[in-house]
């Protein structure tokens, strides 16, 4: 068996150790005689290992009781709808910041909810910076304000978080939540799909600060309210089980790593050796300002598009898979989330050291 090197943005690379893990224990779960996939989710066995995976999160970010943390389906794509359902009262205004696609697709669809002001938008300069805080136009009295840290697909990432005072700040964090550590506190709500640094599609993890529970109308479905999944354990309809199962092996394998303050260290590490080779590179090149660049995604261009075929070509035949860049952007795109190891990233750059030496 092989496993080649995997830069995919979504659903991601997972950690080798966790999938070891899953397939030892996939016929037969701990002697039970079947698979987590086949036990109802009332199960004490099922339910222990929910508990356990909330557990881990807790630990790992740091979360406090006054948090519910959900499990959820529906992707982040159904939380730019939960989230106006649930906290965008009748007549308010919500404050949205336009940093990119998941930013402009989480605006156009709370839009449909309630009024929506565009506090700050760096379209302008094609998703390449952040606009910074003092020229955002926040309203008088926002219900939330909602930016996403991480653009999955421009690969720009706020180097700060926003300072909003009293207002609830709601964070779409899909593609950076994990990979370094974060103070909570700040937020009123994160949510992430979790196929990119948590675990398998079909988990959608949920940290909300309780006291913004039970502000939906009652014409919100059951399954789109907050309130209905704190009050029954995530557990109100079925759950994804072996997602959630999934998403806690991952949460050990953090905790044997450092956590994420040592995950943070690595993926610095690993996202200044990359920028740093295209930075000295002819070549190749990253549009987006320094301070702002992710360090999960890396999108790069080469100097002349008409190789990009080969570069893909030549890379998957290297067993380094998955760099085409997203189609609204073009090029390439390494995303190197916790799972990607830091020989992931040496392979790529020595690879792409070679690309150029021979198309330059
Ligand atoms: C991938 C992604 C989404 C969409 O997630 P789904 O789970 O496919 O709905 C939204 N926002 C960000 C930042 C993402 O990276």
């Amino acid at each position: 068996m092989s496993r080649a090197y995997n830069f995919c943005a979504g659903p991601a690379a997972l950690p080798t150790a966790v999938l070891e893990q899953a397939q030892q224990e996939m016929l037969d779960f701990q002697g039970k005689g079947l698979s987590i996939m086949e036990m109802s989710h009332r199960d004490k066995v099922f339910v222990d290992i929910a508990e356990k995976a909330e557990q881990d999160l807790r630990d790992l970010m740091g979360i406090s009781d006054d948090y519910a943390v959900l499990f959820l389906q529906g992707g982040a794509s159904t939380q730019f709808a939960m989230v106006p359902m649930n906290l965008l009262g009748e007549g308010e205004t919500a404050d949205y910041i336009n940093t990119g696609q998941w930013s402009r697709k989480a605006i156009k669809e709370a839009a449909r909810y309630g009024n929506i002001n565009v506090a700050a938008s760096s379209e302008d300069t094609h998703f390449t910076t952040v606009p910074p805080q003092d020229s955002w136009k926040l309203s008088s009295n926002p219900a939330y304000v909602h930016y996403c840290p991480n653009e999955t697909i421009g690969g720009l990432e706020y180097s700060f978080i926003p300072e909003v005072g009293d207002t609830t700040l709601v964070a779409d964090m899909s593609s950076t939540i994990l990979s370094r550590p974060l103070d909570v506190n700040r937020f009123g709500l994160i949510y992430a799909g979790a196929q990119k640094n948590i675990g398998p599609a079909g988990l959608t993890l949920v940290i909300v600060r309780k006291d913004l529970l039970g502000k939906a109308a009652d014409t919100v479905p059951a399954m789109l309210n907050y309130q209905t999944h704190a009050d029954n354990g995530s557990m109100y309809n079925t759950p994804p089980t072996y997602a959630w199962y999934l998403a806690g092996l991952v949460f050990e394998w953090l905790k044997k790593q450092g956590g994420v303050a040592e995950m943070a260290k690595i993926n610095q590490r690993k996202a200044e050796k990359l920028y740093g080779f295209i930075d000295d590179s002819a070549f190749y090149s990253n549009p987006v300002e320094v301070i702002s660049r992710s360090q999960m995604n890396v999108p790069f261009v080469l100097a002349d598009d008409r190789l990009d075929k080969q570069f893909l070509a030549e890379a998957d035949a290297a067993g380094l898979l998955n760099l085409k860049g997203h189609r609204s952007v073009g090029g390439m795109r390494a995303s190197i989330y916790n799972a990607v190891p830091e020989a992931a990233v040496d392979a790529l750059i020595a690879f792409m050291a070679e690309f150029e030496s021979k198309n330059a």
